[in-house]
């Protein structure tokens, strides 16, 4: 087997990167279609389409309806085509971005992705999320390739709610480790190959940068300041993270947030929370140091990432449950040894344990 890395055209990041948006997307086509939900779109219509203007690019303006579905990317498929647009412009969350990227993907043309929160590494990715209009999780479409141009406005990043930005540290928090259990296995990346030392190298990079500045960049945007911390774990959540899992490879960790989601409350719970809370249960599976998993429990604790099953509203009799799915996923198999319901299971309770004797140490 080969290794493969693969990652977006173009990454731009800093504050008010929004307004020069218009130099940038001139170089990819003439008239864009910008997706953007109700509570987006008056953070950067605006300012968008006026740079676009002085680049003699025309906007048109589709209105997300919120999920991720066939039925809204057919939708907004047409909407392009009949428009004759030729660039797609996402603006948003996770949700959003996928369908500009599926739109994208669909009519063969440039798309620009501009997240307004970093709670997942989900912009940079070739994967497309799709839910049912029920909501219901259906799969994942494979792009053909990753965004053209990613603008990240570290402005409008640090006005969202902190508990994304803080769910992003948490779905980056994995990434070093699922990258290494991957390397240990000869596990599969997402583009089918072997991890490059390059996409693990970044995996490791994220992971130092979160300890070293995620407790005061959360801070910061609790402040709704742009520090340089910010900028750095910005980096981390949506750039190296997005690298470092995309070519360096999931495992137990995101395994386990699969399992998580099929708990009665887990909608009340991002993504990245769910993952942070796997990572410790794949490190406990690993029989690391029992210093190395509390240092990334503490952390967890520090920052305001779920830490116990209660945190994360489930109870132990769905323990078995959700053991049960996480190991039926395959990126389980990424792990460098046999995996059981059981082994899981257990170590989810270990991790609940330990999680519990840091909150009560706080
Ligand atoms: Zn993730």
């Amino acid at each position: 087997m080969h290794k493969i890395m693969i990652g977006p055209n173009k990454y731009i990041q800093g504050p008010e990167v929004i307004r020069e948006a218009g130099a940038y997307i001139k170089l990819l086509g003439k008239k864009a279609n910008l997706i953007g939900d109700k509570i987006v779109l008056p953070l950067l219509e605006q300012t968008l389409k006026e740079g676009l203007k002085k680049q003699n690019i025309s906007t048109v303006v589709s209105i997300f309806r919120g999920e991720c579905s066939n039925q809204e990317i057919s939708r907004i498929t047409g909407i392009c085509r009949e428009g004759k647009v030729d660039i797609v412009v996402g603006a948003g969350g996770g949700k959003t971005l996928d369908t500009a990227k599926a739109v994208g993907h669909y009519l063969k043309i440039p798309t620009v992705i501009i997240p307004t929160i970093a709670a997942t590494d989900a912009p940079i990715s070739s994967l497309a999320v799709i839910y049912g209009e029920d909501h219901s999780h259906q799969g994942y479409i494979l792009l053909d390739k990753n965004p053209d141009l990613i603008l990240v406005d570290t402005e409008i990043i640090a006005n969202a709610p902190p508990r994304f930005f803080v769910s992003g540290m948490g779905d980056a928090l994995a990434t070093r480790f699922e990258a290494e259990a991957c390397a240990r296995s000869s596990g599969k990346n997402l583009p089918g190959g072997l991890p490059t030392l390059a996409a693990i190298t970044l995996a490791r990079l994220t992971y130092d940068i979160l300890m070293e500045y995620g407790l005061e960049a959360k801070q910061a945007v609790e402040k709704k300041a742009v520090t340089p911390a910010v900028e750095k774990v910005v980096e981390a959540n949506i750039l190296l993270s997005g690298l470092g899992f995309e070519s360096g490879g999931l495992a137990a960790a995101h395994a386990i947030q699969v399992g998580l989601t099929t708990a009665k409350e887990a909608s009340k719970t991002y993504h990245g929370e769910k993952v942070a809370f796997g990572t410790l249960v794949q490190l406990i599976m690993e029989g690391r140091a029992m210093n190395e998993t509390a240092n990334v429990g503490k952390f967890c604790t520090a920052v305001g990432l779920p830490v116990t099953l209660s945190a994360l509203g489930i109870s132990t009799e769905e323990v078995s449950k959700i053991a049960e799915e996480a190991w039926k996923q395959n990126i389980m198999g990424n792990m460098p040894f046999p995996i059981t319901p059981k082994l899981v299971s257990d170590c989810i309770l270990v991790a609940d344990s330990l999680g519990k004797s840091l909150m009560e140490g706080q």
